[in-house]
């Protein structure tokens, strides 16, 4: 499957929260879970999408718009799995708005689609302020980052619907307190799912997957 890239520059402001509705009722007359990833650089966005492609091709169609400042890197990752990916090079913007959302489900076969990842650019801070439309927002957070960042970028942290700390298979080589950091995330936003993973290694990966399936059969 060739990939997609869009080169689209970022939007006014102002009209994002606008546009960001109008991709979440695209999405929902088509039946169509969105799911916003965000990380930091490196956290592990591509590899669980990868582990959840290899789990979920045989229960729901997905489609995947990988959002990069350059490259097609990630994009050319999900291709060579045979799911249909969307690159958009941001021109040098640190995050994705909902007008270059719009556009790459406008090149996606939404009809033959039940579940969309936005993979967010990898930063902490501005994509928390830029609305998709996704239905549901899942951060990502690596071992090696540290335990203090809920409290270095409580914004992102309170926008989460599920926090997965990845890359558990390395605790053991870095001073990750899981005490610290679920206290940090409970004082933030107590409704969040905290998991901890592994992508590597697939640890933890079933209850990531069993909250995806949930999440799936309740848009039906
Ligand atoms: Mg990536």
């Amino acid at each position: 499957m060739s990939v997609r890239i869009l080169t689209i520059k970022e939007d006014i402001l102002g009209a994002n929260e606008e546009k960001a509705k109008m991709n979440r009722e695209l999405a929902d007359q088509h039946h169509i879970l969105m799911i916003n990833i965000t990380s930091s650089p490196g956290a592990g966005k591509t590899s669980l999408i990868m582990q959840t492609i290899a789990r979920l091709k045989n229960k729901a169609r997905m489609a995947v718009i990988e959002g990069d400042i350059a490259s097609s890197i990630d994009a050319d990752k999900v291709s060579k799995e045979g799911i249909p990916a969307i690159q958009i090079n941001t021109a040098g913007a640190c995050h994705l708005d909902a007008n270059m959302i719009r556009k790459a489900l406008d090149n996606l076969d939404l009809g033959q689609t039940d579940l969309v990842f936005i993979e967010n650019v990898g930063n902490l801070i501005c994509p928390a302020e830029f609305a998709l439309g996704a239905h549901k927002h899942v951060l990502l957070l690596s071992v090696p980052e540290g335990d203090d960042k809920p409290r270095k970028y409580p914004l992102m942290f309170t926008q989460a619907d599920v926090i997965l700390i990845n890359k558990i298979d390395v605790l053991p080589y870095f001073d990750f307190d899981m005490g610290a950091f679920s206290e940090s995330v409970g004082g933030l936003n107590p409704a969040a799912k905290v998991l901890p993973i592994s992508a590597k290694t697939g640890e933890g990966l079933e209850q990531w997957f069993s909250w995806l399936e949930g999440a799936l059969d309740r848009r039906k």
